[in-house]
């Protein structure tokens, strides 16, 4: 199972730096050859949002002449409802943040589980989903039990460290203040019940507990190796 498809490598060479993306390969595909999987052992793929950075993934790397094609061939696909929606019908703020093909490959494979509540009968027990409208709506962020703890896949609700605090936002989230509100009842929720929470963006920290300090604000209680 797949909680997170990155950017992957499907925008043609003269749109990478367009959208500020580095990388020229698959390095989602890259890391999974590492630890021995394949495309098609991938069974289940969570997408948190369809926008491209979190998506993107879940497209074959660029070639020219090739229609986009999705490379995980074999897996079901989980995304929320509203953020599916928000995706197939974007408005001009941020209609350049989504994959206009995606929805359509996505819906052609029949196996995709659109999520009203806050579990998936394709993930079954032992998954859960925060969900969130601020950053775009539809956001789902799945918590599991790893064995050894509690973990969140925050997603863009909390993209790193430095939005660990409470009035920080990003320009490309859609509702700031309900980001803010959001984000509150979020990291008091993690916070309370000692949960890890895994950051997207962030370039140094993976992941981390949260805990409130003296003044009541939240900071990331994460250890530097
Ligand atoms: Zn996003």
């Amino acid at each position: 199972m797949l909680l997170e498809a990155g950017v992957g490598a499907f925008f043609p060479p003269e749109q990478r730096e367009r959208f500020g993306v580095s990388e020229d390969r698959h390095v989602l595909l890259d890391g999974l050859a590492a630890e021995g999987v394949g495309p098609g052992d991938v069974d289940v793929v969570v997408l948190s949002h369809l926008h491209f950075d979190h998506a993107g993934g879940v497209l074959r790397a660029w070639e020219p002449d090739h229609p986009p094609e999705l490379v995980f061939t074999d897996a079901d696909y989980v995304v929320g409802r509203t953020a599916w929606d928000r995706a197939a019908a974007p408005t001009p703020r941020d209609r350049a943040s989504f994959i206009a093909e995606l929805p359509g490959l996505l819906e052609a494979t029949g196996r995709v589980e659109l999520v009203d509540g806050p579990t998936s009968s394709t993930l079954g027990d032992g998954y859960r989903f925060h969900t969130s409208d601020g950053h775009t709506p539809g956001l789902l962020l799945t918590e599991f039990d790893t064995g050894d703890g509690p973990v969140v896949y925050a997603s863009d609700l909390v993209p790193g460290v430095p939005w660990v605090h409470v009035p920080i936002t990003m320009g490309y989230d859609r509702f700031f203040e309900l980001v803010v509100q959001e984000k509150a009842g979020f990291l008091a929720d993690v916070a309370a019940r000692g949960v890890t929470v895994v950051f997207t963006h962030d370039p140094d920290v993976a992941a981390s507990t949260i805990r409130q300090d003296d003044r009541g604000r939240f900071v990331a209680e994460f250890s530097r190796p």
